[in-house]
């Protein structure tokens, strides 16, 4: 099957009792037993519920794995998959992560005595040199969040798993999304997405999504989704399948926007340094071009105008991208990565890795583009 009938048919089977074409709601905790121990393959909402074992399913399909798991958060699925570690494992993961993920790493799983080391993925061999005796897990974020560098997902799975095939290579795929690159077929173990943000599509749930293609690993992490608790309700189970069955139609719009204002933005004389991994002039153009099969909505730039101020001017100004966090929806959204998504990491650290007060987030929807450049036009322009 292809991607573009998978979204829609992937995992997917109508329902048993009455042919619905959706699968119903299923609003409910528990299921009647025949029998003490006997039941309908349900017995408690937290080890497993319809509407959620159908979007797990859709889930798995699109990312060409076995299993998928959904939680609460996007946040919820990365912890369970740190929680397959014990104290003195470490992981090894990009410099450039997701904001909430570094926390979550640094400030809760580090007390707990997993140790974490952030290098540069541009080359693979930072990973492979980084690699101990204690090193269980490697942590790939591509293209990463603000500025849209691009690690050679391949090359690092190879070159990690050369050295000691048993570390586990995962990768955060929120930004590509499986339209544009599916890590489990290039040899990775696990991947993880922020459904909040594409894959649900319509900024109107927070979801979490882990897809594997290995039984045991599945087995593994079923376990802590169900010991720890953090699942997705059946309601938003529903809205993220809804999201998914057309994620191959936005995904197009959203990467020829995308490509459109990047391109205007290099172009405009009051814009800086312009971070989007289709354009030729970016470092890694090659890489991204191997990997993905289109470049995606997310650009960043940087005004020429340095301070503060002008930043602020632009992101006050804008009307048709609203000024907000979060990313991938059918709208156009605009962030300040300084004082929004990454106010979390020290301002130091911030500086090291280039994410200064000049730095614009675009998430570029799918509206009309003509309508977009003229909002952006205006507001480069106060
Ligand atoms: C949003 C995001 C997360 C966290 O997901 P939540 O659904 O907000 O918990 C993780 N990684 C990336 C790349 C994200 O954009």
């Amino acid at each position: 099957m292809k991607f573009n009938t998978k979204t829609i048919h992937g995992g997917q089977e109508h329902e048993e009792a009455t042919g619905a074409v959706m699968p119903p709601i299923f609003q409910t905790s528990t299921y009647a037993q025949s029998s003490p121990g006997v039941n309908k393959g349900y017995a408690y909402s937290r080890a497993a519920n319809p509407t959620r074992t159908a979007l797990e399913k859709a889930f798995a399909a699109l990312e060409n794995g076995t299993h998928g798991f959904a939680f609460s958060s996007g946040l919820a699925s990365i912890d369970c998959v740190l929680r397959t570690l014990k104290p003195g494992d470490e992981v090894i993961a990009g410099d450039d992560i997701y904001g909430g993920s570094y926390r979550l790493f640094t400030r809760l799983f580090q007390k707990n005595g997993l140790k974490f080391q952030f290098v540069d993925m541009d080359d693979a061999s930072n990973v492979t040199n980084a690699i101990s005796e204690s090193t269980k897990l490697i942590w790939i974020e591509t293209p990463t969040n603000p500025l849209m560098k691009i690690a050679d997902i391949e090359e690092i799975t190879k070159a990690v798993k050369n050295k000691r095939a048993d570390i586990l290579v995962a990768v955060d795929n929120t930004f590509a999304t499986p339209y544009l690159q599916r890590p489990l077929d290039l040899g990775v173990d696990i991947v993880m997405h922020s459904a909040t943000k594409y894959l649900g599509g319509h900024s109107d749930l927070v979801m979490g999504a882990l897809m594997v293609k290995d039984a045991q690993l599945a087995e593994e992490l079923h376990f802590i989704q169900f010991a720890a608790g953090a699942i997705a309700g059946p309601m938003d189970s529903f809205l993220a399948l809804r999201g998914v069955k057309t994620l191959h139609l936005r995904m197009q719009r959203h990467c020829e926007n995308g490509k459109a204002v990047a391109e205007y933005l290099v172009n405009h004389p009051k814009v800086g340094e312009v971070f989007y991994p289709g354009l030729e002039s970016h470092p890694s153009y090659e890489i991204a071009k191997k990997q993905m099969d289109d470049f995606g909505g997310m650009v960043s730039f940087r005004l020429k105008d340095e301070s503060k101020q002008a930043a602020l001017t632009f992101l006050e100004n804008t009307k048709i991208f609203t000024l907000a966090e979060s990313l991938g929806g059918v709208e156009s959204l605009v962030s300040h990565p300084v004082t929004m998504t990454h106010a979390s990491i020290p301002e130091a650290e911030r500086l090291k890795i280039g994410i200064t007060d000049s730095l614009i987030r675009l998430s570029v929807g799918v509206e009309d583009i003509d309508d977009l450049l003229v909002d952006l036009e205006q507001a480069l322009n106060r």
